[in-house]
């Protein structure tokens, strides 16, 4: 079958990855000049099974009222007159509640799961690198109350097969040299050994030519401009400089899904969400984290990859605004060096912004549309990393029509 994936993400790339491997002749569009170059670029590198909790979570609506209007809060929620977002944004406040949190967290964790369970076998079978550290995820704590919640709720999620241990504060030593030379008042954590940690672009990019060399093609440098139908099949995409015809279509454009969806008839609720990272060479510096950190009182993750140290955080609701807010990027850099302070070469740090294709529910969309040959993975939001390889390897199950490996009935357009 002839297959045309729509963006070279990590998303894009890894469900071409997994059609190649099916036989499928596969052909992947992409405006930029390489894979992985706009959200999958610098994000915190976290395979985070541990994690899989959406953000829309009961504490959350407090959260934003106590930081609105606050330019350095850790979400900035810009009010614009867009219905698209308002909508949006009352789903997502009703995703709040305890109930539809703890499903949502449980289709995540599905997904993350059987994600983790398969890179190995892409390792093995490719032979990429890129800085991949099999060390497990430690989110940290400085208040016992916190550290007894997070606990009681990481006891839920090992009976969905996520186990942790929780450690006090030398367990914490032991475990992360770098807080010896931190004056970080810490007084414990939950350390997730079965989490990872790594660089989406060197992933993105090792893959694509992998699968360049597997012959799939790569069109980088092109612009989709419209997805072309006729009755409920998807007959051509159209670009700045060509048009390609395909049996089967896979959207994984990101935060600019829904642009390409609407004309077509499909709603999928996806805003952007702008998250900022800092990059700081570690060479010469023995105080960075080895193993990859949540921190949860400043709204962080900390990831080790090769010689640098990768901070990440921070939602803005601005559109598809990408422009570097400099004091926002630079309060991540500067809390990173109040509690690292010998981690690496600060000045040298270097700042970036992407966006979060987000759902209100906080799942990604996969599954099929009202068109017969056209494939939904996108909205992967804060974890599209941690997703990659079960949303490429349930693609495939939906282009071949194979039972999908795992339940996605529902995580498709429907539930909408
Ligand atoms: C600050 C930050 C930290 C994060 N940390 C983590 C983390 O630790 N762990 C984790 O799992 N996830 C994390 N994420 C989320 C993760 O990065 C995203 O979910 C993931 O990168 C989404 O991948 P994607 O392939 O869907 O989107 P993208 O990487 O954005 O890929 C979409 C592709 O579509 C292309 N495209 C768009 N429009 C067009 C067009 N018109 N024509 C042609 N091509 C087009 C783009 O060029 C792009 O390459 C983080 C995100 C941010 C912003």
């Amino acid at each position: 079958m002839r297959v045309l994936v729509l963006g070279a993400g990590v998303v894009g790339v890894t469900a071409a990855y997994y059609l190649q491997k099916d036989g499928h002749e596969v052909t992947v569009i992409d405006r930029q000049d390489g894979a992985g170059l706009e959200t999958s670029f610098a994000n915190g590198g976290q395979i985070s099974p541990s994690q899989a909790y959406p953000w829309a979570a009961p504490e959350v609506p407090f959260l934003m009222l106590k930081w609105l209007g606050r330019n350095d809060a850790p979400l900035l929620y810009r009010m614009r007159l867009d219905p698209k977002l308002w909508i949006w944004s009352l789903r997502f406040l009703a995703n709040c509640t305890p109930g539809n949190f703890m499903t949502n967290t449980v289709k995540n964790l599905r997904l993350s799961l059987q994600s983790r369970s398969l890179l190995p076998a892409i390792r093995q079978e490719t032979g990429i690198e890129y800085d991949c550290l099999e060390k497990g995820i430690l989110q940290i704590y400085r208040d016992q109350k916190e550290l007894d919640k997070a606990a009681k709720f990481n006891d839920e999620l090992a009976k969905l097969g996520c186990e942790h241990e929780v450690l006090d504060k030398a367990g914490v030593h032991a475990l992360e040299p770098a807080y010896d030379s931190s004056p970080d008042k810490i007084i414990g954590g939950i350390y997730t050994s079965i989490d990872e940690s790594g660089d989406a672009h060197k992933f993105s990019q090792g893959l694509a030519k992998y699968c360049a060399d597997q012959g799939v093609t790569f069109r980088y440098g092109e612009t989709v401009q419209a997805i072309n139908k006729d009755g409920s099949k998807i007959t051509s995409v159209t670009t700045d400089k060509d048009t390609y015809t395909a049996d089967t279509y896979v959207m994984s454009m990101g935060s600019y899904s829904p642009l390409f969806l609407r004309p077509l008839g499909i709603k999928a609720p996806i805003q952007p969400v702008k998250g900022y990272s800092v990059t700081v060479p570690t060479a010469g510096h023995n105080g960075a984290p080895t193993i990859s950190l949540t921190d949860n009182d400043h709204k962080l993750v900390f990831s080790r990859i090769g010689e640098r140290m990768r901070v990440a955080g921070t939602a803005e609701f601005n559109g598809y605004d990408t422009e570097m807010n400099d004091q926002r990027a630079g309060s991540i850099r500067d809390t990173a060096q109040k509690l690292f302070p010998n981690a690496g070469d600060f000045s040298k740090a270097e700042l970036w912004t992407g966006l979060r294709p987000m759902t209100p529910d906080g799942v990604p969309i996969i599954g099929k549309t009202p068109y017969d040959n056209l494939i939904m993975n996108t909205g992967h939001g804060t974890l599209g990393w941690t997703m990659c390889a079960s949303s490429g390897q349930l693609t495939a199950d939906l282009v071949a029509g194979r039972e999908p490996t795992i339940d996605i009935s529902d995580i498709g357009l429907e539930r909408f």
